[in-house]
């Protein structure tokens, strides 16, 4: 019953002890992750506790009380040391909002040492952030769920950490190397949209040259890509 989406986050997971999901719903990754006994333990927290009550009673159905549990807290503030969270999954928000709860959970970040991304949308931003906090992207994973793309990100954070150029803020470090063929999907859809931008930019009464290069810029970049 799990979607791409969901089973491209849970086969990120290495083995380990104790994972947090932050923004559980459901709590289906906890579930599956327990359940094919990737982790030993797990905790779900939720801002809201209308989904909280939602992955309360799947923990039940699931028999799982006594391995998940459950925190009503925003971002990563219900997350102590004692925990021992080995890994944080964030998923399906928007990545602005992935980037803020990174940022305001930095105390937290302290003993974390690994985390799973899946930002809805702006994944520059995520990807920005990560490199500027000295966490390294050690893999990527890109798949297609009817008409949308999601792109999964797997950090680290280490010593001897590499930052990311340009280029792989924007396309993703390793979903530029590998170049599948859904990353082709979706980058040629983005030059269509720039593309279609560019042309109604040329076309409108008031000339808007910032917003003009922009648009070039980004063509080009793709084009790079793409070629
Ligand atoms: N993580 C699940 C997934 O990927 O399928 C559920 C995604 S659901 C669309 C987003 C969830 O994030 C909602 O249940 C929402 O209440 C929760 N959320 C939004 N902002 C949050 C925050 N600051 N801290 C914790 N949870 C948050």
């Amino acid at each position: 019953k799990l979607s791409p989406r969901l089973r491209a986050i849970i086969e990120m997971v290495p083995p380990l002890e104790c994972l947090a999901d932050i923004g559980s719903d459901h709590a289906y990754v906890p579930i599956a992750l327990i359940q094919q006994q990737r982790i030993r333990r797990a905790i779900a927290s939720e801002i809201a506790s209308g989904p909280l009550k939602i992955s309360q009673r799947d923990i039940q159905a699931a028999h799982l009380q006594q391995q998940i549990t459950t925190r009503l807290a925003d971002g990563l503030s219900g997350l102590s040391r004692q925990d021992q969270v080995d890994l944080a999954v964030i998923a399906g928000m928007g990545g602005q909002l992935i980037t803020q709860i990174l940022e305001r959970g930095q105390s937290q970040l302290r003993f974390i040492s690994q985390l799973i991304l899946e930002p809805n949308n702006d994944e520059p931003c995520v990807r920005q952030w990560l490199s500027q906090h000295h966490w390294q992207i050690k893999t990527e994973q890109i798949v297609q769920e009817g008409r949308h793309i999601y792109e999964i990100i797997y950090a680290q954070k280490q010593a001897n950490f590499k930052p990311l150029t340009p280029q792989q803020v924007m396309f993703g470090p390793c979903l530029l190397q590998e170049r599948s063929q859904v990353f082709q999907n979706k980058w040629q859809k983005q030059l269509q949209q720039a593309q279609f931008m560019y042309n109604n930019l040329l076309k409108a009464h008031q000339l808007q040259p910032q917003k003009l290069k922009q648009a070039q810029v980004r063509i080009q970049k793709i084009k790079e890509v793409l070629q």
